[in-house]
């Protein structure tokens, strides 16, 4: 079995990784030159995404970059604590949340595919897929060619593998543009392991100090989409957009962007419509390609991270591609579609942000269904637990 897997980002590298251990033959084909791309940004991994990453053996490649987060406070759009309650896993170290930049995480993901001994084309852009009875062949922008039993579509949001099969099948924007940025010099102090997130009246910002002292913050603001030009300000342009919806409240928010000293950056946050389809004949999308959410819930990067065990238990497991397709959308549609619900409500305001439950409510850890899923000794029934 010969897979090609499209994208070198967190969907492909962790599926590469997946599928490797799962004895297959992969070949991981990605656009950009090197691993530096979308250096700027950051993201967390939330407690499920860490257990995907531990059912890959890749803990520790992952655990090496960023920094935990242990807890969660919640303030009112008056600066008042309204919870500060424990976060995901926290016990477990390799469960814990963390927090990363995208390019460190891609970079250690990478790294350990190379490792393992995975092959690792950058400069690869993928322009022509061919599906057949034998095979699948992509085509790259190079000229050059690839053919194998399977192609996996891990191409982001705006994939190239989904265009081309399914046309029809586009994002649209979910409502909200997502401002970031780091500091070193910001007027707050945190505790270790804290993200505080900011419920305000025209915002929600978070933010959290690594371990190094620099803040990392992000503001989600509603209104249409920003045009290319306006996305492309300057950070001062940037930031003018953002201090007045941040100065309507009493929040350490509007001072921590006013002293931002690095570079701001905002994207419009987009979605994929339920219901649009996954695979066809020896093609299957996975990550953003086939569920991108808005980023409000946090959760599209843990996600790609379950796809990926489930996707090379699906194929480890199931006789053939139809079957193995069929059963892993069985498992994954549900959860990743009820993500891009909720996290679409929240961005679109017609969802309440939820506050962390208390610790006595909260469930002791994630449920049996999921953790079977990502159990890499436990086999994928073709039909959903
Ligand atoms: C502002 C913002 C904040 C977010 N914050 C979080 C967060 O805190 N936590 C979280 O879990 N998620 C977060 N997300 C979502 C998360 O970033 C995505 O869900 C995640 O990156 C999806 O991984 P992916 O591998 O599917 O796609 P990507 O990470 O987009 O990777 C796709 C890869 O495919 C490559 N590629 C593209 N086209 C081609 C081609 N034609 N040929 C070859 N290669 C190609 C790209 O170069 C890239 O490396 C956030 C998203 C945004 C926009």
């Amino acid at each position: 079995m010969r897979v090609l897997v499209i994208g070198g980002g967190i969907a492909g590298t962790a599926t590469a990784l997946g599928l490797h251990k799962a004895g297959v033959d992969v070949t991981v084909f990605e656009a950009h030159p090197d691993t530096a791309e979308d250096i700027g940004a950051f993201l967390t991994l939330a407690s499920n995404g860490m257990r995907a990453l531990a059912e890959l053996d890749a803990t520790a490649a992952v655990t090496a970059v960023g920094f935990p987060l242990t807890s969660l406070r919640l303030l009112d759009s008056k600066g008042t604590e309204v919870t500060h309650a424990p976060l995901g896993e926290a016990d477990d170290p390799a469960l814990r949340y963390r927090c990363l930049r995208r390019g460190e995480l891609n970079a250690a993901l990478q790294g350990e595919a190379v490792r393992r001994g995975i092959r690792l084309r950058h400069g690869a852009r993928l322009v022509a897929v061919t599906d057949g009875p034998d095979g699948v062949t992509a085509r790259f922008a190079d000229g050059t060619t690839a053919t194998g039993d399977l192609l996996v579509g891990a191409d982001g949001l705006k994939s190239a593998v989904r265009r081309l099969l399914f046309p029809e099948a586009r994002p649209g924007y979910c409502g909200q543009r997502v401002y970031y940025g780091y500091t070193g010099t910001a007027p707050v102090t945190a505790a270790q392991g804290a993200i505080t997130m900011v419920r305000g009246s025209a915002t929600a910002f978070g933010y959290t100090v690594s371990p190094q002292g620099r803040t990392y913050w992000f503001a989600r603001a509603g209104g249409g989409p920003l045009p290319a030009a306006a996305a492309a300000a300057p950070s001062a342009g940037l930031r003018a957009q953002l201090l007045p919806l941040l100065r309507e409240d009493r929040t350490p928010a509007a001072d921590l962007v006013a002293t931002a000293d690095g570079e701001i950056m905002v994207v419009n946050a987009m979605e994929m419509p339920l219901g649009a389809p996954w695979h066809t004949g020896r093609v299957l999308l996975a990550g953003d390609a086939a569920h991108a959410a808005s980023p409000a819930t946090g959760q599209g990067a843990s996600m790609a991270l379950e796809d990926a065990v489930v996707l090379a238990k699906a194929v480890r497991d199931l006789p053939d591609p139809e079957r193995a397709f069929t059963a892993y959308e069985r498992h994954r549609r549900p959860r990743t579609e009820h993500n891009i619900t909720v996290s679409g409500g929240l961005s679109r305001g017609t969802r309440a942000p939820s506050r962390p439950a208390p610790v006595a409510a909260r469930p002791a850890g994630p449920d049996e269904r999921l953790l079977r899923q990502l159990a890499w000794d436990t086999p994928l029934s073709p039909e959903p637990y």
